[in-house]
């Protein structure tokens, strides 16, 4: 029987823990805050133990940025038990060094705790002045660079991906040992892989200068990145076919998800969600060139709230915008996928409807203000308020051929359902139309 006693008490365990050269944190995995740390975690940031305990792993932590990518780093930690991965640390007078972690998920007394040992990595060689090294200073920019760095070797068919690489996918340096181009293949978002072979291979067979795009590669955690990646052949045979490719890959996913938001934002509307009347110009034409292509129809309705100043006048201007909201959503329930409705202005909407004929579309509008009249929206005082509209329609190709007929004649249409007594549709006139 192998002995189990104890050579340490609890007590000079803790002792010897807090005396280990290699710096030592238990961090709350939720709140990313250092709870406890010994002494050469002290030493190594140049603070107090008091300061230090002030501090979360966003705060010392170079390469952890903002509280979500904690989230995902702290899930994959919880999900591997262990995790190992090389980043920087922050001292107290904001320089920083390098340092390999080791963290533990562990639970203690039915609380869980990260446990992370840091090893402090700055290359002996910078005192030896090694600097000069070739081997150090690739070493260096490869573990240090922003970039992740790939090199395919195409003859042999296999792939160097560089510490930076693996930190930007979520991996621990050592987790993937031989990287295949399968991997990065497999992790290129189905969308997106036709366009990023294409271009790979129309570098590969000399059409272009480089290769250069933007996608989206799932990491570790599943969830997709925006990466920029661009490469070119640095080696080709005797034959001139292409030997090795590197390649430098950013994270952009912060930059692309505000560009996004960005579009979005300038395409809708804010109150309702619905495209704003300039995006309805542009899909609108589209529509329009589609439909003359194949000699199709196409409806046009112009819609708008019966008496809506009253709302505002009476109910305040917070739930004017709920009724604003409210037809939105109506009538969005009622639409096909391939309907268009358009805020097109304060309380005017304009739906347009492909395939559709003019008889089709005159019953469609006339259910859509009768479901309207049925479902009142509640005022912020839990007041019920009936609300209605009235709607003209025009058709391409008999009311005209651009969208100023199309939109005139449906305004007409509407205004004289207005004059007819509201809560109506009218449909619009080649009479008006030649006027
Ligand atoms: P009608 O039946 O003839 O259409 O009468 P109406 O009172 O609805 O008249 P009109 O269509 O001209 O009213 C438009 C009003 O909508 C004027 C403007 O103050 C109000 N409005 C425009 N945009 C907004 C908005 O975003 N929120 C709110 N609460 N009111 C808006
Ligand atoms: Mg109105
Ligand atoms: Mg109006």
């Amino acid at each position: 029987m192998p002995d189990t006693t104890p050579v340490m008490s609890p007590e000079a365990l803790c002792e010897f823990y807090l005396n280990l050269s290699d710096a030592i944190y238990v961090i709350d995995p939720v709140s990313s805050k250092i709870l406890d740390a010994n002494k050469a975690a002290c030493e190594d940031l140049g603070m107090t133990r008091g300061e230090l305990l002030n501090q979360s792993v966003l705060s010392l932590n170079v390469d952890v940025v903002g509280e979500a990518q904690w989230g995902e780093i702290a899930g994959v930690i919880r999900q591997a038990g262990s995790f190992l991965f090389v980043g920087r640390h922050k001292r107290k007078d904001g320089s920083d060094f390098p340092v390999e972690v080791r963290t533990d998920h562990i639970c203690f007394e039915g609380k869980e705790f990260f446990v992370s040992v840091a090893r402090d990595v700055t290359p002996r060689s910078l005192q030896h002045d090694e600097l000069k090294s070739n081997d150090f200073i690739r070493a260096f920019a490869l573990n240090e660079a922003s970039d992740g760095l790939w090199d395919w070797d195409i003859a042999n068919g296999t792939l160097f991906l560089s510490p930076q690489w693996y930190r930007m996918m979520g991996y621990g340096p050592h987790e993937i040992t031989d990287p295949t181009l399968e991997l990065w293949k497999s992790a290129i978002h189905p969308d997106d892989a036709d366009r990023v072979m294409g271009l790979i291979d129309l570098h590969l067979k000399g059409k272009s200068s480089r290769f250069e795009a933007k996608y989206r590669l799932k990491n570790r955690n599943d969830h997709y990145i925006w990466v920029h990646d661009r490469g070119f052949v640095v080696q080709r045979d005797n034959q001139n076919n292409p030997a090795r490719m590197i390649g430098l890959v950013l994270d952009i996913t912060q930059s692309q998800v505000l560009a996004e938001r960005l579009v979005k934002h300038s395409q809708e509307d804010d109150l309702t969600g619905l495209y704003n009347r300039r995006t309805g110009y542009e899909l609108f034409e589209q529509h329009l060139k589609i439909c003359q292509h194949e000699g199709a129809e196409l409806q046009v309705a112009m819609l708008d709230l019966d008496h809506f100043k009253l709302i505002n006048d009476n109910y305040g201007h917070s739930n004017g915008d709920k009724a604003i909201k409210h037809f939105a959503h109506c009538v969005r329930q009622m639409i096909r996928k391939s309907d268009m409705l358009f805020r097109w202005g304060g309380e005017e909407f304009l739906l347009l409807c492909p395939d559709m004929s003019q008889q089709s579309m005159c019953n469609f509008v006339a259910r859509i203000l009768e479901n309207l009249t049925l479902h009142p929206f509640v005022t912020d005082d839990g007041i019920q308020l009936h609300i209605s509209a009235s709607a003209g329609v025009s058709s391409y190709p008999e009311h005209g051929s651009t969208i100023t007929d199309l939109v005139r004649i449906a305004d007409a249409a509407m205004y004289e359902a207005k004059v007819q007594g509201r809560n109506r549709l009218y449909l619009g006139t080649r009479a008006k139309h030649q006027t």
